[in-house]
């Protein structure tokens, strides 16, 4: 079973690669309890990267790994989605300070 799913504070989707810290995605679409599903093109899709189905680049360090079960159910609930992305911006709000102090 794949668990190389991602999120960040508004995509979920499976890792198809990995470069220079940067992944390759393809976006899934979770509706409520039902399946994940690859999204068939949205405004999140990247043209530049030519993929039949809708898929981005996004940094490493801005994705989060969210378990899927057998079913390709996600084992998150919805509320803990919303604690996952809080802490993915705290995470971001971090950085920018550390960054600051660097120069
Ligand atoms: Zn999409």
């Amino acid at each position: 079973m794949d668990c190389r799913k991602l999120g960040n504070t508004n995509f979920i989707g499976r890792i198809t690669s990995i470069k220079d810290n940067i992944a390759t995605a393809q976006h899934w679409i979770s509706k409520k309890e039902e399946k994940l599903k690859p999204c068939a093109g949205c405004y999140q899709n990247n043209p530049k990267l030519n993929k039949a189905r809708c898929t981005k680049r996004i940094k490493i360090d801005k994705t989060w790994k969210i378990m899927v079960d057998s079913q390709k159910r996600l084992k998150i609930d919805r509320d803990d989605l919303k604690i996952l992305r809080r802490e993915i911006r705290k995470r971001e709000h971090n950085r920018v300070k550390s960054n600051r102090i660097m120069r």
